[in-house]
């Protein structure tokens, strides 16, 4: 049986970067990547506010960088899924595909959120050439252009108020008739001028076209689920909004969650309830969800797992 200082679960940039300290610090970590090496980044294409690429790179790019840092310092990079943890007691037993087992006496979990997508055909050809989950990431490729966004909660809410600044117009598409995002929010979407709210609206079908071997979007069908009314928006851009699920179900019963699954970590810490189980990134963060914070606690978790280690000898 296997046995390591530092098992690493998800290669995103928490994972990744995790990697690069826990190697810097002896720790020889071995990491899974899961099963999107990469992490979400990968499903993007140029990314321009991740810092030192001052002239952006694709996201894919930039995971292959932090990747290819991590192994050249050390760390011992797996293909695999983690199928089972027990975090009953430590070492921490984790079995990976089902078979092999591994006894690890820190575990730093960086297993990452989906993006909660509509589930139309059509969203799926133009995403990342049009069709968006984040704003903060995308949003200014569509500077002084017309774009949707759907959804109804405080997300949602947030990246039409960030898109009103770069575009010239946003349609918050909503399938009730109110919000359930904060009133603060709501009031901050009633006052800004180029925000239109379209209620009780679902999309149906993302309308685009393909130019070589360029695909663009050009509108959102939408149709009024009181009214029956189908009509089509035209837009350039469509960011979808409707949640995200953070990938703990493995972890459910074993360590603290919070009533939407993200795992509860103490506070200015990336420790959680069970002593020697760090968690990092987007799983533990339903708010700022950027690669550069998930990074930056990849780091953080990386740091307390050494001072655990050193703390116990
Ligand atoms: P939420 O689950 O709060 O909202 C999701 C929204 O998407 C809802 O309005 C829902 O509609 C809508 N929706 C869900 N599925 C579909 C679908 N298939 N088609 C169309 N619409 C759909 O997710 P958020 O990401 O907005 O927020 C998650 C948590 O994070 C919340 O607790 C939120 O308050 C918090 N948050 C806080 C922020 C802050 O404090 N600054 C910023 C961002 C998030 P319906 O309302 O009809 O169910």
């Amino acid at each position: 049986m296997e046995t390591t200082k530092c098992l690493i679960i998800g290669g995103g940039p928490a994972g990744y970067t995790a990697g690069i300290y826990a190697s810097r610090a002896d720790m020889k970590p071995l990491l899974i990547e899961g099963p999107q090496p990469g992490g979400q980044l990968t499903i993007t294409t140029e990314v321009e506010n991740f810092p030192g690429y001052p002239n952006g790179k694709s996201g894919p790019d930039i995971m292959n960088d932090i990747r290819e840092q991590a192994l050249r310092l050390g760390t011992d990079m797996r293909e695999g899924m983690v199928s089972a943890v027990d975090f009953s007691k430590r070492p921490f037993r984790c079995i990976i595909d089902n078979e092999d087992e591994i006894l690890a006496e820190t575990v730093i979990i960086a297993t990452g959120a989906t993006a909660r997508w509509l589930g139309l055909e059509s969203e799926q050809t133009y995403r990342g050439f049009g069709v968006s989950a984040c704003a903060t990431c995308d949003g200014n490729f569509f500077r002084g252009r017309d774009v949707a966004v759907v959804g109804g909660g405080d997300t949602a809410l947030e990246e039409a108020s960030y898109l009103a600044k770069l575009c010239n117009k946003v349609y918050l598409v909503h399938r009730r008739d109110e919000f359930r995002a904060s009133k603060a929010m709501q009031k901050r979407i009633f006052a800004t001028p180029n925000i239109e709210v379209v209620w009780n609206s679902v999309p149906t079908e993302i309308v685009g076209g393909k130019q070589g071997f360029r695909k663009f979007v050009t509108g959102l069908a939408i149709s009024n689920k009181k009214t029956g009314t189908a009509s089509t928006l035209p837009i350039d851009g469509v960011f979808v909004a409707i949640g995200h699920t953070p990938v703990t179900d493995l972890f459910a019963g074993q360590i603290d969650l919070d009533e939407h699954g993200y795992i509860r970590t103490r506070p200015d810490s990336t420790a959680t309830n069970v002593d020697g189980v760090f968690a990092a990134g987007d799983v533990q963060d339903p708010h700022f969800r950027q690669a550069i914070t998930a990074a930056a606690s990849g780091c953080k978790a990386a740091l307390e797992a050494e001072r655990f280690l050193l703390n116990q000898e």
